[in-house]
């Protein structure tokens, strides 16, 4: 699909603050699939339900009303019309939605929806920057550009630490190490579409640059 760059990786690879920047620049829209695998797990954990039990995931994923901006210096996400911005970024939503994104109708109902998203933006002439974990696999298979960002597990753990004190929360750096692990562990391992780089995606370890020099080496890549 013309002018869709699909960037994909693990958490703490600098992947969503790239995206959006990188989207900002070229003047394309800006899609965080993530946030939409969060706002289904905000609901379940809402809910009261267990995040293992796929049926109900399943029943309270096809009942919420999900809205995503794609603008990237807008991004937002509404559950039932609440921003949630915020509440799909905690601890607790970290811990679950490796549940969630494994159930298969969840992935189907998610996949669906970005398509159209994409699609509309499309429609209108625009590029986007899709940011997830499947995006080059599995939701833009034919994506002219595909970036696959890497970074150590200590990296990560820290970039995701600092996100955490700079949103004013406590950071436990081995807690939050553990839970970055467990969470690519798990994503890595599900059946359905599983954390991995398309065979046509470039890949790039961020442990020892910048945001800003990935940033440089990706607009050269999407302007070429
Ligand atoms: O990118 P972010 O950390 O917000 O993603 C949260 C979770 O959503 C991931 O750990 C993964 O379980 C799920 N996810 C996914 N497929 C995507 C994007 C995110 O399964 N395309």
């Amino acid at each position: 699909l013309h002018g869709v760059v699909a960037l994909d990786g693990p958490s703490g690879t600098g992947k969503t603050t790239v995206a959006r920047r990188l989207a900002a620049e070229l003047g394309a829209g800006y899609l965080d699939t993530g946030a939409m695998y969060r706002v289904v797990t905000l609901a379940v954990l809402q809910a009261g339900a267990d995040p293992h039990d796929a049926d109900a995931v399943v029943a309270l994923a096809r009942s919420v009303r999900l809205d995503v901006a794609t603008d990237p210096d807008r991004p937002s996400v509404r559950l039932d019309g609440a921003d949630v911005g915020e509440s799909i970024r905690t601890p607790q939503v970290d811990a679950a939605v490796s549940a969630v994104s494994a159930v298969p109708e969840v992935r189907e109902l998610l996949v669906q929806r970005q398509r159209t998203l994409i699609g509309d933006v499309a429609a209108r002439g625009g590029g986007i920057v899709v940011d997830g974990r499947d995006i080059g696999t599995a939701v833009v298979p034919d994506a002219p550009l595909k970036v696959f960002l890497t970074a150590s597990a200590a990296v990560r753990a820290a970039r995701r630490g600092a996100q955490d004190t700079a949103a004013g929360r406590e950071a436990d750096q081995a807690a939050v190490l553990a839970s970055v692990e467990r969470r690519d562990r798990l994503d890595s391992s599900r059946a359905a579409s599983p954390l991995r780089p398309a065979d046509d995606a470039v890949e790039f370890d961020t442990s020892d640059l910048s945001i800003d020099q990935v940033l440089v080496a990706l607009t050269e890549l999407a302007g070429t």
